[in-house]
């Protein structure tokens, strides 16, 4: 279950919200962090996720965490995304995906585009 104020990595307590704690994101400095999220909350009553590029505009608000992530290296993150794109990218460090976006990126069975 992924909890805000959880390191995701290794469960530490953190200040923030569904963010790696600052030794995690240190080990996977220049990764970006895919979170898969979801239109509805996992548990009763998951706060959404406030960070990470898709989080705040209006498309895509209420995305809420469903517990799976990967860390892929910026530079093949770079492949996917417009200049303008990569350009939050690399300030927020995580990317928030609809379940399908994250099936195609990451599933075995699919196609993969990284
Ligand atoms: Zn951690």
């Amino acid at each position: 279950m992924m909890q805000p104020g959880t390191c995701l990595i290794c469960g530490r307590t953190t200040e923030t919200n569904y963010e790696p704690c600052s030794e995690c994101a240190k080990h996977y400095e220049g990764d970006i962090f895919f979170l898969e999220t979801r239109r509805v909350p996992s548990y009763p009553n998951q706060p959404v996720a406030t960070i990470g590029y898709f989080a705040n505009t209006q498309a895509s608000a209420n995305r809420y965490p469903t517990g799976n992530w990967r860390v892929v290296e910026e530079e093949k993150v770079r492949k996917l995304y417009s200049v303008e794109s990569m350009e939050q990218i690399a300030k927020d460090r995580i990317v928030l995906t609809e379940p399908k976006t994250y099936r195609i990126l990451f599933q075995p069975e699919c196609r993969r585009a990284i």
